[in-house]
């Protein structure tokens, strides 16, 4: 057991984590952040997955996603961070201080920022591997404007809010969205529905899954199969985009902290508080509405001002 309390520890190395170790190592918290490899994945979070990212702003020409992860860690380090590249097994949040175990460290902290991020889902389809990042994404609106969808036909799965506000975007850069559901009821939300069917470059495609990605180097096609009559059915399209749902990683906070139905962690509104005083919520983690890097540094930095705040209160650094 370790003899040191650390003022402040961060979990999860994605834009909000490292947003707000920038934050409270420039307060002279001295954080300490577990970086996570999010179950075999890597240190950084979702922005590793991708490849150009243009909608982070200060990056005119675009940046890419891991080289983008690599100047925010750069910069959590020039103000002192401490970074260990390891997952997080198990916390204690009900003694304090709390206590944080990871894969070979344990840490006790006056307080905590989780910033673990969601995991996109996938399909687990045979060439998924291969085609990831080549034509398939689990981000319309990171990838959607790079030049090799344009007016180009395009393919979205799912049948929630997110299929729908994907598949809506898209309409602006591909030919054709097919909209690929496996019920013949959309999930999402009326409005969101009704925006789909009365679009005319979404065209419904129900009952069906994703069987395959067609294509060597690059998607050129969509293999799918109704599940009604068993028929196959190959779409021509150059990009495919899950919309499948998230899952945000909160498995080892599960009995520590409240989380809502979906897993997603539950914060107090209007704050980045959890149910557990000292213990903040920043990112992807809790936030399933917008899911941008942006909004995520937005929300490392708040927890990060209100971690500051309350161990200034309480008299804790
Ligand atoms: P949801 O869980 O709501 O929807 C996931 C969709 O994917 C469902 O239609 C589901 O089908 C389908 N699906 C799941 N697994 C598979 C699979 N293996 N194969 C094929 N299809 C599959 O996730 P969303 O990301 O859409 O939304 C998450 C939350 O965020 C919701 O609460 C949503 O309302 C909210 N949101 C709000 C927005 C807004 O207000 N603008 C925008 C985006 C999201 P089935 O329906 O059959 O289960």
């Amino acid at each position: 057991m370790p003899d040191q309390i650390e003022n402040l520890a961060i979990i999860g190395s994605g834009p909000a984590g490292h947003t707000a170790a920038i934050y409270a190592a420039r307060a002279n918290l001295n954080p300490f952040m577990y970086e996570g490899y999010v179950k075999g994945g890597s240190a950084g979070g979702q922005l590793t997955t991708t490849t150009d990212v243009e909608n982070y702003p200060g990056f005119p020409d675009g940046i890419n996603g891991p080289e983008l992860m690599q100047l925010f860690r750069k910069q959590s380090d020039r103000f002192g961070t401490r970074m260990v590249g390891e997952d997080v097994q198990e916390v204690d949040f009900k003694n304090r201080p709390f206590t944080i175990r990871g894969d070979s460290t344990t840490v006790k902290a006056h307080a905590v920022i989780i910033s673990t991020g969601a995991t996109a889902r996938r399909m687990a389809v045979p060439s998924e591997e291969k085609l990831w990042n080549n034509g398939i994404s689990a981000c319309a609106v990171c990838d959607g404007a790079l030049p090799f969808f344009r007016n180009k036909p395009l393919v979205v799965i799912g049948g929630g809010d997110t299929a729908v506000e994907e598949a809506t975007y898209l309409t602006k850069f591909g030919s054709i969205v097919y909209l690929v559901h496996r019920r013949d009821e959309l999930r999402a939300s009326k409005i969101m529905r009704e925006r789909a069917l009365k679009n005319e470059k979404i065209e419904m495609v129900w009952d069906s899954v994703l069987e395959d990605a067609v294509g060597d180097e690059f998607v050129t096609g969509a293999l799918l199969k109704n599940l009604k009559t068993n028929e196959p059915r190959e779409l021509e399209a150059a990009g495919i985009f899950y919309a499948i749902g998230h899952t945000p990683n909160t498995e080892v906070f599960q009995g520590q902290i409240e989380l809502e139905d979906t897993g997603y962690i539950r914060i107090k509104p209007g704050t980045q508080e959890t149910n557990i005083e000292g213990v903040f919520a920043a990112g992807d983690v809790h936030d399933h509405k917008y899911r941008q890097a942006v909004t995520a540094a937005g929300t490392g930095c708040a927890a990060a001002l209100e971690a500051e705040r309350w161990l200034g209160e309480k008299g804790l650094a």
